[in-house]
């Protein structure tokens, strides 16, 4: 039985990345860039007024004040969109708007509200200095410099910058297809008739949830049986899958079929059984002549499928994607109650989490720790790490736990 540190560390050289491909921006939320982005042009791409009001000379208006303002000729305008807006000659103003090129010769800009003006000429009831409300060409991006680097996880802002440089698509990491087959006499699938001694296949849709979230595509095979040679038959199947998952029949029992399957189709098997709980029998092998395929054997406990997936299989499919921080955070917590579990294995508690008067986090374990209590992972907000050798566990003991919702939001507002 291999720690989880060691499993994890065999497992990962597995999920390099795939191949990348080119996606619109449109669909590039989440993805991870596969080349680094240098900007285009200058941006902004011309100088320009951030404010509505007037492109002066600031030498003009040196010593200008409420007290004693300074009038101005006006001569044209400047308005967002403009191509040849007009020269400021010594001694005038240029009424401009925001976001209006910034006319020859002007190198600030008084904003409206320091201003009055009667017919054509503006009075200034402050002095700017150069530069005043100007957004200077290049002065956010030079062209040439580097934007986004290779690695780079794909949110709204860097979408924008995107954008703003001309980019309509980009070069990313392609999303790993990851197939999913459930194996066992007992399952039936959700919308199908209950029939007796059956139960839903649950696993398979809460599986391709935790896929689709770690951003790889689920692909649910049919179910299977628990006949070798049923399994074997859609193990050949899933084997065209960048990964392949499979649930259920990886234990000691007479009917777990999976890895005798994973032998008869030449799977390699790298090792079986992981030191923690939920989630003991765990098995990891490669296919294909360089090992490019990668199958996980989960197993059939629905609670220890989803927790061996998140220790395990995330990691792998953020990898794949090229996401140089594929793990989950992990963040100290403290235990609500006192706790206290069999040594020997890692446990992985299912706990919500709440906020204490000093800003930390505290853990209140699901009551139902059970490999099969569902209910403990609908709400679960963290995996709480219960370190294997040791067995109780006060009130207020300080842990680590796996956070598994990356932005948890709040009930009430900050403002
Ligand atoms: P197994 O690993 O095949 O021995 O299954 C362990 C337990 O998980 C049994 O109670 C199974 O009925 C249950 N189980 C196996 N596969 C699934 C599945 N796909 N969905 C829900 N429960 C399952
Ligand atoms: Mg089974």
């Amino acid at each position: 039985m291999k720690p989880i540190s060691e499993a994890l560390a065999a497992m990962l050289p597995a999920f390099a990345p795939r191949g990348q491909e080119r996606v619109q921006l449109e669909s590039a939320l989440g993805r991870i860039l596969a080349e680094p982005s240098l900007a285009r042009e200058d941006l902004p791409p011309f100088s320009n007024s951030a404010m509505d009001g007037y492109a002066v000379r600031a030498a003009d208006l040196v010593g200008a004040s409420s007290e004693s303002p300074r009038a101005l000729p006006l001569c044209g305008e400047s308005r967002a969109g403009e191509v040849a807006p007009p020269t400021l000659e010594a001694g005038a103003a240029i009424r401009i708007f925001t976001g209006a090129p910034l006319p020859e010769g002007a190198d600030a800009i008084v904003m409206q509200e320091d201003t009055s003006r009667a017919g054509e000429e503006v009075s200034f009831s402050t002095a700017p200095r150069a530069g005043a409300h100007v957004r200077a060409r290049g002065e956010d991006l030079r062209v040439g410099a580097p934007m986004l680097a290779r690695g780079q996880r794909l949110g709204p802002g860097e979408i924008g910058l995107l954008a703003s440089q001309g980019h309509a698509a980009v070069s990313v990491w392609r999303r790993p297809r990851v197939a999913i087959l459930s194996t066992g006499d007992e399952l039936r699938d959700v919308s199908d008739p209950p029939r007796p001694g059956s139960i839903v296949n649950s696993n398979a849709y809460a599986l391709a949830a935790q896929v689709r979230e770690a951003g790889g595509e689920p692909w649910i095979l049919p179910i299977v049986p628990d006949r070798l040679e049923e399994v074997v038959a859609q193990v050949k199947v899933g084997l065209s899958a960048d990964l392949l998952l499979t649930i259920g029949g990886v234990s000691v029992g007479d009917y777990d079929l999976v890895r005798q399957a994973f032998d008869a189709v030449g799977v390699a098997p790298q090792f079986w059984q992981v030191a923690m709980k939920p989630g003991k029998p765990l098995s990891f092998g490669l296919y294909g002549p360089e090992g490019e395929r990668v199958v996980v054997g989960l197993p059939g406990n629905p609670v220890s499928a989803m927790v061996t997936f998140e220790v395990f299989v995330r990691p792998g499919l953020r990898a794949m994607q090229g996401d140089p921080c594929p793990f989950r955070r992990a963040q100290e917590v403290s235990l609500a109650a006192a706790h206290a579990h069999k040594t020997g294995r890692t446990e992985l508690a299912r706990a919500r989490l709440e906020t204490d008067a000093q800003g930390g986090l505290v853990a209140h374990l699901h009551p139902r720790q059970g490999s099969g209590a569902l209910t403990s992972v609908a709400g679960a907000e963290a995996l709480v790490i219960l370190p294997a050798e040791q067995a109780t566990f006060e009130a207020g003991a300080r842990l680590r736990a796996l956070l598994l919702s990356e932005a948890r939001g709040a009930a009430s507002s900050p403002f």
